[in-house]
């Protein structure tokens, strides 16, 4: 392997001990302590596991931990209730519905519901249009963080090219907007990109969002580009025991990291920093509700 590894969880850490930081200094100068509301509707085994670790990791840092976990029938009008509540709860400085929500749900209904204010996954159409018009904006945690490992990486990051794969509203759109306000030239590839190959080796920056196991080999990637790869994949792993999985990102690990000049495994890459930057916005969403200097 010649490329540096980018270690999420690293950077991560780092993130929560510096939000820790001001979650202490809201606390000891203004008497504030930021909240952060978890809504989970249903038992879905992978967002219950979600659930916890943002509340254990909201705590962790000091902040005030909300968790409200609704039975999977409950109607969209309760929900829209209970949103309703939080939005006017002085304590609740974000507010996050796990996704996906049942099926009787609306979930664009809900999230639109969410005070854009409090909107810290950064989903509220209001944020998106923010965000795509260049503006102060909540921004997704997931291509925050892809943004901070790229920008502690490589410094300004103007005039790159950029090649995002995949144009989902929660990765690869944020995705590229961020990219453009950061001056870089970006190419959004999806499921109809002709000759994805040629598209990804111009890539000085390629960010894979697609939730294919390994699809993207070392040879799409142009020697010494910086490589991200949000997929979270599990494929059977019978090496390891029968009926056993690991997790694989998008991209092929092994061959790419021959040719890149920096990489994020999968695991341990982007997922730490998606929950760290959810709890970066809470504090950046309390600062603005009380008036007060943001966080950098
Ligand atoms: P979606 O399924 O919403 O979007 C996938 C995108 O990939 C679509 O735009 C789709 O194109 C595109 N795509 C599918 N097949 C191909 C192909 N063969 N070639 C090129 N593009 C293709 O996924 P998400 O954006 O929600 O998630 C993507 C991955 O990231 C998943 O593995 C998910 O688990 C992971 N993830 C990780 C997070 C983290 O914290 N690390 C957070 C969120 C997601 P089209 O639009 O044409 O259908």
């Amino acid at each position: 392997m010649s490329a540096t590894l980018i270690d999420g969880k690293d950077f991560a850490a780092t993130i929560r001990e510096k939000v820790a930081g001001h979650v202490r200094h809201l606390h000891e100068e203004h008497g504030i302590t930021p909240g952060l509301a978890v809504v989970l509707v249903g038992e879905d085994p992978a967002s219950q596991v979600y659930v916890r670790n943002k509340g254990a990791q909201t705590k962790e840092v000091g902040m005030a931990s909300f968790e409200h976990r609704l039975p999977a029938e409950t109607s969209e009008a309760e929900l829209l209730a209970l949103i309703d509540r939080l939005n006017g709860a002085p304590a609740v400085h974000g507010i996050l519905v796990q996704l996906p929500l049942p099926d009787h749900i609306d979930a664009a209904k809900v999230i639109n519901a969410i005070d854009p204010a409090k909107d810290v996954d950064g989903f509220h159409i209001s944020n998106v249009g923010l965000l795509a018009t260049g503006q102060k904006a909540m921004v997704p945690c997931t291509p925050l963080g892809c943004l901070m490992m790229l920008r502690d990486r490589l410094g300004d990051l103007s005039g790159l090219d950029a090649v995002v794969v995949g144009r989902s509203n929660i990765v690869g759109k944020p995705m590229a907007h961020l990219l453009l306000g950061e001056n870089c030239t970006v190419t959004v590839a999806h499921s109809r990109t002709r000759d994805l190959a040629q598209v990804c080796r111009r890539a000085d920056i390629l960010v894979a969002a697609v939730g294919r196991p390994q699809m993207i080999p070392g040879d799409w990637i142009k020697p010494g580009a910086t490589v991200i790869d949000v997929g979270i994949n599990r494929i059977p792993a019978p090496e390891r025991g029968e009926g056993k999985t690991r997790l694989v990102g998008d991209v092929d690990f092994d061959s790419a990291a021959e040719v890149a000049g920096a990489i994020t495994p999968v695991p341990g890459g982007v997922g730490p920093m998606t929950i760290a930057c959810l709890l970066a916005n809470t504090v950046t969403a309390c600062c603005r509700a009380h008036g007060l200097a943001e966080p950098e």
